[in-house]
């Protein structure tokens, strides 16, 4: 494919020429006016120079440039077709790519979208030199290549790297929930599911019936939809049960439900309140020029155990480790604190303070405010807590979680049975007397704290929301991917992605690419 050759298409008249009507005779003063004729039974042979259909700095040659200096050998190595045997050519993954990115930068999502642009739009026409390419190629590609995926966006972080634009001295996290590409209304419970999945069947196995289908095609066609089908279904059965495992109480595990259109999906909480299938998608961001250097999606809608694994994929993506990491307060727990402690990476956050039961606990089991436990005292020498009575709880054991130690004090429950405030220290103990929690964190813990509590690191976290949420933002304002437009977490996961590289691709022309343009015409 040569970018500067010239082609020829055939066109039909200028649309913003007169309609016939309007080019009939005008009586006037002097006479009928003489108004120029438009023809469109004609056909027009007209040169196009494919160079000439997009400006010098038009995105879609800074996509081409970016994209050239990639390696796509790993894509070459999956093409059958080879110099020297018959058989068609296989599309350019380059090119390919290229669509893509260039798709996305315009909001364009569709396959079918992308293949109808090949045909009239410069950028894309540019791109293909004026070939078209079918939807089905476009669609397979965006999720055929995971492994390969994932390699090329890491190789655009090393571009990006190369660059300067990329220091990971500070690295900003945030998740946001992106909707599958299911409706609320495709959640079913297990009997139904299992009816849909039996009628499914039959329907394949009743397929093949020559009479029934118009075409060889048409018949490929409804056979595949069928299949299809019935592996989602059968997926579904499949999901239920990991649903099933982390609802609590058997009446709750009855009634899970799970969606037949896109099963992999969850129903999560959304930014205006509401809720949605969807998935919870996580995006790290490095501060330096706010590019995006690892992205990946969960089925969990808590953003609260989801540090560690994108910590990891960043120092995957790029082969270097993080410096500092700053995430808001539904990522700060004492476990991650413990865990970038271990790794070296310094963390900025938002900690919620330690509350071992809050007021509206102790009101629902009847306590008052006066025996909540401030009013114990502790004595530090003996180990004790006095309660309001003058009654001593001793020691009764610790428990131990990520970051902090629980300990324990109980007052004999002897006492307690025939103390006058009973009923307002502990209604609801029958047998064991008043318990108090004493809790000791781990010194990680109470160091990033008291780090927390200075203006250096106040300040850093005040810059975090408009770095990290620029990009979620981006995605889905420029991007259009406020609903993911394939099903499944490895497809979902690959869109995501590149949508990611889109983004960077476009911050990269912001940043780099139209300067060095200027550069070289001057
Ligand atoms: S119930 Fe037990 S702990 Fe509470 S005030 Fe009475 S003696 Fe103290």
């Amino acid at each position: 494919m040569s970018e500067t050759a010239v082609q020829t298409e055939w066109v039909s008249a200028p649309a913003m020429a007169l309609r016939a009507s309007d080019s009939a005779p005008v009586g006037g003063a002097k006479g009928l006016a003489r108004l120029k004729a438009v023809d469109r039974k004609q056909l027009m042979l007209r040169p196009v120079d494919v160079e000439q259909l997009i400006e010098e700095d038009h995105p879609a040659r800074a996509i081409w440039a970016f994209t050239g200096r990639m390696d796509w050998s790993r894509f070459l190595a999956s093409i059958q077709a080879v110099e020297g045997v018959a058989g068609r050519e296989a599309w350019d993954p380059r090119l390919l790519a290229s669509l893509w990115i260039y798709a996305y930068s315009r909001g364009i999502g569709s396959a079918r979208e992308v293949a109808r642009r090949c045909g009239y739009d410069p950028g894309f026409q540019w791109l293909t030199g004026l070939q078209e390419v079918n939807y089905h190629t476009l669609a397979d590609f965006r999720v055929s290549y995971q492994s390969e995926l994932d390699e090329l966006f890491a190789q655009a972080l090393g571009l990006l790297s190369a660059e300067g634009l990329i220091t990971l001295e500070r690295v900003m996290h945030d998740g946001t929930k992106i909707k599958a590409c299911a409706g609320a209304d495709s959640f079913r419970r297990e009997e139904r599911i299992r009816a849909h999945l039996e009628a499914a069947r039959g329907q394949v196995a009743a397929m093949g019936d020559p009479r029934a289908e118009p075409s060889a095609r048409q018949r490929a066609a409804r056979q595949r939809a069928q299949r299809e089908r019935t592996q989602r279904l059968e997926q579904a059965l499949e999901e239920l049960e990991k649903i099933r495992e982390v609802k609590a109480g058997s009446e709750a595990k009855a009634q899970a439900r799970v969606s037949q259109s896109d099963p992999e999906s969850r129903v999560m909480k959304q930014g205006d309140g509401g809720f949605a299938p969807s998935y919870n998608a996580q995006i790290s961001t490095d501060a330096a020029h706010g590019l995006i250097v690892g992205a990946g999606v969960t089925q969990c809608g808590s953003d609260y155990g989801e540090l560690v694994g994108s910590v990891e994929r960043v120092e995957q993506s790029t082969g270097q480790k993080l410096k500092q990491v700053v995430v808001d307060g539904g990522f700060t727990s004492r476990e991650s604190v413990v865990a970038m402690d271990e790794k070296g990476i310094e963390m900025i956050g938002s900690m919620a303070e330690h509350n071992e039961q809050s007021a509206g606990q102790l009101q629902r089991r009847g306590v008052t405010e006066a025996f909540y436990p401030q009013a114990f005292a502790y004595d530090a020498q003996q180990d004790v807590y006095r309660c309001p009575a003058g009654t001593l709880l001793r020691h009764d054991g610790q428990e131990k979680a990520a970051g902090i130690v629980h300990h324990l004090y109980r007052a004999p429950a002897a006492t307690c049975a025939a103390c006058p405030f009973k009923s307002q220290c502990c209604p609801q103990n029958e047998s064991k007397g008043r318990r108090i929690t004493r809790a000791v964190e781990a010194p990680v813990v109470e160091a990033f704290k008291a780090k927390m509590q200075t203006e250096a690191a106040k300040a850093i976290y005040r810059l975090r929301g408009a770095v990290a949420e620029f990009p979620n933002a981006w995605l889905k304002a420029k991007i259009g991917l406020r609903q993911f437009r394939v099903r499944g977490l490895e497809k979902v996961s690959m869109e995501l992605l590149w949508a990611c590289l889109t983004y960077n691709i476009q911050q990269w022309i912001r940043l780099s690419w139209r300067t060095q343009l200027q550069a070289a015409v001057v």
